[in-house]
């Protein structure tokens, strides 16, 4: 059998040690052990995250999304106003959360492909309102929005929630440099651990404001002080998923010893390398701007005449996933994930060897190696 290959902008293919770390056996959720290494991982997420000593790490039991709703529930009471910047999937699905949690929704919409605009941003946060909300990495289109701008902009007046999915763990983030009061990302994307916990990391001035709140938090389950009493006091709040600690401690480790910094030029340099490549058969950026590609999800319009579906059909054939578009973009563009251990050159030359046989386009692979040559990354 051909060995899957996962290119998709998440989940990522599992990080080794994270994998062999799947293999312990069961502790209880209360061990001293597991609460040594739940130490361990809040030490780690604040590294990662470039939090504060005050800021309150943790992990909620369940994906990307639970740590977006989670951050709404605790953050917004029913009829608090909300600024959420929306220029593609996930930045409309931080809408709607908000809207069921009974706040006020002001949209700051981009068109997908674009980043959202700062000054339109800085317009909406005149008005002080208790939140605001942005995509750091827009996975469905392959935008990077101007979150620690965002940030910067809001300090002081309004708390600031950064979804970084697709960019904690692999690229620079500074959450409290930049003044970001909550962050989320989920265990199968940039840190390539598997799918089922979400990272969190909570600002001081978050926590006040939680403690603020006129109503209770009502989604029991990641009342964040529910969950410090767990991580911080060692004290029963739910079972927590022991075997995805240790995955995601194995593979947090491994991200910090890497060292952030060489795993961002690891992707920089691959997604140029990949879009070098794949440029002269036709394909083109759908993000137009230069500085609003993420470099974690590279999007690709398809070349004329090339049918998205058969093509992706037969890679998979091959064992080889890569994604299409979403909505409005569907059979029109591709989007190439270069999250963790997704970003190695070794996966993208079978990618390109497939591909060179099914489009008859025997330059592409040493288009690629000529370029990973000139930057020194060939592992
Ligand atoms: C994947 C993703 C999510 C949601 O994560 P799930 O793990 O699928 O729940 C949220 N935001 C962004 C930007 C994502 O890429």
């Amino acid at each position: 059998m051909t060995e899957p290959l996962l290119l998709t902008p998440g989940p990522t293919p599992i990080q080794p040690d994270a994998q062999a770390a799947l293999h312990k056996p069961m502790l209880g959720h209360m061990d001293p052990q597991v609460f040594e290494l739940n130490a361990r991982i809040q030490r780690n997420l604040r590294r990662m995250y470039g939090a504060a000593e005050g800021a309150f790490t943790a992990l909620a039991a369940g994906t990307g999304s639970l740590g977006m709703e989670a951050g709404f529930a605790n953050l917004l009471e029913p009829g608090d106003e909300i600024v959420v910047c929306t220029n593609g999937e996930f930045g409309e699905r931080m809408a709607e959360m908000s809207e069921r949690y009974g706040a006020r929704v002001t949209r700051i919409y981009a068109e997908p492909g674009r980043a959202v605009d700062l000054e339109e941003v800085r317009a909406a946060l005149a008005s002080e309102p208790k939140l605001v909300a942005v995509v750091h990495g827009e996975t469905s289109t392959g935008v990077i929005n101007p979150a620690p701008e965002i940030a910067r902009a809001a300090f002081g007046r309004t708390l600031v929630t950064v979804d970084a999915v697709t960019t904690a763990g692999m690229m620079e983030f500074c959450m409290d440099e930049w003044g970001v009061d909550y962050a989320y990302t989920g265990s199968q994307k940039c840190l390539s651990a598997p799918p089922g916990v979400a990272p969190i990391a909570v600002s001081a001035r978050a926590l006040e404001a939680v403690r603020a709140r006129k109503t209770p938090v009502s989604l029991w389950y990641c009342d964040f002080e529910g969950m410090q009493a767990y991580w911080d006091r060692r004290q029963y709040h739910h079972t927590v998923p022991v075997q995805l600690h240790y995955a995601l401690d194995a593979a947090l480790q491994a991200a910090l010893d890497e060292g952030l910094e060489a795993r961002a030029r690891r992707t920089i340099t691959l997604n140029a390398a990949v879009a070098e490549a794949l440029l002269p058969l036709g394909f083109s950026h759908f993000v137009e701007n230069p500085r609003d590609r993420l470099p974690t999800v590279l999007a690709l319009r398809l070349p004329a005449g090339l049918e998205d579906a058969p093509l992706r059909a037969a890679l998979r054939e091959r064992g080889i996933s890569i994604t299409g578009g979403l909505g409005a973009t569907a059979g029109k563009i591709w989007r190439l994930g270069l999250m963790g251990e997704a970003a190695r050159p070794e996966h993208y030359r079978r990618l390109f060897r497939e591909l060179a046989v099914l489009l008859g386009a025997r330059d592409l692979e040493e288009r690629f190696e000529a370029r990973l040559a000139g930057c020194a990354l060939s592992h």
